[in-house]
């Protein structure tokens, strides 16, 4: 059997040893005679699990025990909607920088709560999203709760590097759902971070949630259904009730090869090579190859988008590469075009066989 070359934009790959591991501790997960899915979600083997992803991944994002992590059901959609209540009291204010077509669902569902305002947003652009929007100080609100922004823009392909600072008092939320430990970064900078895992780290069906402890209890005062409060389900662990037991399993598992990469120093290195070998393609050949983000500082690594010369080349390109075993290379039915998604488990073999292919098509078509 001949493994894909996976450029799906979620759900997306899985590293191979990560499967391999899964698959040997199927039938029996260590010595209990069953999978983790059979296993009780009270027994000592699932707890460990669960504590030991949280541990892996405090150890990778450098943070202590002020923070921490829940393991949460409903995708990253549920936590626009989460938060807003969470946080937002008749009247309150949050501030949302959009940066994309997911911003703009956590921006609008933020509305629904209460005030959400909107500090910048780079949509209007004569290409849609197509570069980060440009954020000033003096469009934040000192008495927002929060200032939401998104790192990656999955859809349109732009990346922030660097985070935007909140006035004095305003806590920091970030959805990192496509760019979650793809580079370093400083965590602690951070109140809130929220990851639908199904790109970087895991399978869909576990969100995970990395919380600051004395801002999650300073700020969220409302009381809330059981399920949809994050300080209820902090102090229970995410087992209120039945968390996701296997999704959380394969999640600790890729935290577990994260780690064993060198960390956020680890996947930063792989991750900006496999960018450079492709946006390199781009730009040697920009008559034939048409990159959708201009400014190179605000290129996503995870989502690569460009265009061939006409439509006919595209579906001819997408055809050929799926012949060859490469998927997921459709763009987002809005953009069209090419779309490759390159997270963290993407091996850099499937990316030089997308590049190789890439030149291969060009030399043939031009
Ligand atoms: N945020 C971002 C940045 C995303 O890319 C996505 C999914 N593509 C979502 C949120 C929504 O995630 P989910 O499907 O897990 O609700």
């Amino acid at each position: 059997m001949e493994r894909a070359h996976n450029f799906f934009a979620g759900p997306a790959a899985l590293p191979l040893e990560v499967l391999k591991k899964a698959q040997e501790e199927l039938l029996d997960f260590k010595g209990t005679g069953c999978s983790v899915m059979e296993l009780s979600h009270r027994s000592k083997q699932f707890q460990t699990v669960i504590d030991e992803a949280e541990a892996d991944l405090k150890k990778i994002l450098g943070l202590g025990d002020d923070y921490s992590v829940l393991f949460l059901q409903g995708g990253a959609t549920h936590q626009f909607i989460m938060l807003a209540m969470n946080a937002l009291h008749d009247g309150d204010e949050a501030d949302y920088i959009v940066s994309g077509k997911w911003a703009s669902r956590a921006f609008e569902e933020g509305g629904l709560q209460g005030k959400a305002n909107l500090v910048a947003t780079s949509e209007n652009l004569e290409k849609k999203f197509s570069a980060l929007p440009e954020v000033k100080k003096e469009n934040m609100n000192p008495n927002a709760k929060y200032l939401h922004f998104t790192s990656n823009n999955t859809i349109f392909g732009t990346q922030s590097f660097d985070y935007p600072k909140p006035l004095e008092g305003v806590g920091l939320v970030c959805d990192m759902s496509s760019d979650f430990l793809s580079h370093k970064f400083d965590a602690s900078k951070f109140d809130m971070i929220y990851a639908g895992a199904q790109k970087n780290i895991g399978p869909a069906g576990v969100t995970v949630v990395v919380i600051k402890k004395s801002w999650a209890e300073k700020t969220f005062t409302k009381k809330l259904p059981k399920t949809l409060d994050y300080n209820f389900q902090i102090k229970k662990g995410s087992m209120f009730n039945t968390p996701a037991c296997f999704n959380i399993y394969i999640t600790g598992l890729v935290f577990k090869w994260v780690l064993g990469l060198g960390g956020l120093e680890g996947t930063e290195k792989r991750n900006r090579e496999k960018s450079e070998a492709i946006y390199g393609m781009i730009d040697a050949y920009p008559d034939f190859f048409t990159g959708y983000i201009k400014n190179k500082a605000h290129r996503s690594w995870m989502n690569v988008c460009f265009n061939l010369p006409n439509a006919e080349l595209e579906a001819k390109f997408i055809a050929e590469a799926t012949a060859k075993n490469m998927l997921g290379l459709k763009g987002y039915r809005d953009l069209g075009g090419i779309r490759a998604s390159m997270y963290n488990s993407t091996s850099p073999e499937s990316v030089k066989a997308l590049v190789d292919f890439m030149d291969d098509f060009r030399k043939r078509n031009i």
